[in-house]
């Protein structure tokens, strides 16, 4: 598999997620990006997240991972050959002020660790991960429940608009939006994400 390139994420794909952070559901997709200096891994550690800039919310998402270049035509699952459960972290106060001031997210998403992820596993097909539910628990607690299906924009939706709007290649990776149940982390928090069940990878927050 690809080394990682570009991190695309999808913002409000989620109708209740939207609604949760008094947003209107979008006509077409939210698509921001990360900095790869995001990047962190899912496997246990400790992960240093901002302290002093209000609340830093968890946002558990369904990652995909692109093969090969995107061409008119091509279906999800000719392009996809990676899924991963990541948390998109969010300077959720930072965020506000930014959306306020109508100026672009990237303080809010972009900051060292804000994007975790599990390992990549094979993609096994959008029929197949259609069946299975995606969940992040905080202190062995379930906060979030995602399903695919709920959606607003699908996989092949978010893949087209991606490769028309700025383009999408072999290692890119796309965060593909929150279910509802955002919350703040405190300092110690573990956080763990599973994908039908099986425990897919986690970490301890520790706020700096
Ligand atoms: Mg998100």
């Amino acid at each position: 598999m690809q080394p990682i390139h570009n991190i695309y994420c999808v913002g409000r794909n989620y109708r209740l997620h939207a609604e949760e952070l008094g947003n209107d559901v979008p006509d077409i997709p939210v698509i921001f990006s990360k900095p790869t200096h995001a990047l962190v891994k899912a496997d246990g550690r400790e992960i240093t997240l901002p302290g002093d800039w209000g609340d830093v919310h968890f946002e558990v998402e369904f990652v995909v991972h692109i093969g090969r270049a995107f061409e008119t035509g091509m279906a999800v699952d000719d392009v996809v050959d990676g899924m991963a459960l990541g948390v998109d972290f969010t300077l959720r106060d930072v965020q506000r002020e930014l959306k306020k001031k109508g100026q672009p997210w990237l303080l809010a998403k972009g900051f060292p660790h804000s994007a975790l992820i599990t390992d990549f596993r094979p993609f096994p097909g959008t029929a197949q991960c259609l069946k299975t539910e995606f969940v992040l628990l905080k202190n062995g607690k379930t906060v979030q429940t995602g399903r695919m299906g709920d959606m607003l924009f699908d996989l092949q939706t978010i893949v087209e608009f991606i490769a028309a709007h700025v383009g999408l290649g072999g290692g890119d990776i796309i965060y593909t939006g929150t279910p509802a149940g955002v919350g703040p982390v405190s300092d110690g928090d573990r956080l763990t994400l599973r994908w039908g069940g099986e425990t897919w990878g986690d970490c301890v927050v520790k706020l700096i």
